[in-house]
């Protein structure tokens, strides 16, 4: 068993601390025979392993959570589109910026040492973008199809790729932008249909598979684009 020693000036008994960063660690008073302490680990044994297991696992969750990537490329099938993306330290800047300099390039800028900044920047340009080109698309298909809503929003949401309001509020997730572009139109369709039907009625999935007749796959699509998504955006 992995163990360090402690040497507590004040104390008047062996304790044992337990930490995620530093595993079991033996605190003994002055004066103590060492020797005596495999003996009292013998006696602990249970207590001792319970605890490191359940360490082990909270130290890993951490490590792993969130994954620290950047990403070099951003591809957006909704849109055929795919982005490069450009770090550069600017070093007097604090602040993380993004900025489009081209059809299909970006560049970030600013303290690019800040991974967290720089994924935050790159997400609340994907929700710009989402809103500039989810939002007409949108409001295309309503008029060719003759339906109404009251407004769009954008959003990241972590379980539904959309929503619709009793008001007629339709929500996007930004994130469709990562799903192919006929996905994408058939998750439109879905909350454009819900301003006729709030439900998922049988009325509700007829006047949808009258846009869409594969309706079946185009759903096992939409949840299989769940684990699609980059790692980044997590
Ligand atoms: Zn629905």
């Amino acid at each position: 068993m992995d163990y360090r020693v402690r040497i507590s000036p004040r104390g008047r008994r062996v304790r044992l601390n337990l930490s995620a960063r530093d595993g079991l660690t033996i605190v003994i008073p002055r004066g103590f025979d060492a020797r005596r302490i495999p003996a009292i680990l013998e006696t602990r044994k249970g207590w001792i392993e319970k605890h490191l297991r359940r360490f082990s696992e909270e130290t890993r969750f951490i490590a792993g959570n969130p994954p620290d990537i950047l990403p070099e490329t951003i591809d957006l099938p909704a849109l055929g589109e795919i982005w490069r993306i450009a770090y550069r330290s600017t070093g007097v800047q604090e602040v993380v910026e993004v900025k489009a300099v081209g059809p299909g390039a970006l560049v970030v800028s600013g303290a690019v040492d800040d991974h967290a900044a720089c994924r935050s920047v790159l997400k609340r340009w994907l929700r710009c973008r989402a809103a500039e080109r989810l939002a007409p698309l949108l409001a295309r298909l309503a008029e060719e199809n003759g339906f109404r809503y009251d407004r769009v929003t954008i959003r990241s949401q972590k379980t539904r790729w959309g929503s619709c309001s009793v008001r007629k509020t339709i929500s996007l997730n930004c994130h469709l932008l990562f799903l192919p572009s006929d996905v994408v139109r058939y998750v439109l369709l879905h909350e454009l249909c819900h301003t006729v039907f709030m439900d998922h009625s049988e009325k509700f999935w007829l006047l949808l598979d009258g846009f869409e007749p594969d309706g079946k796959v185009m759903r096992r699509r939409m949840r299989a684009g769940w684990k699609d998504l980059p790692a980044w955006l997590s």
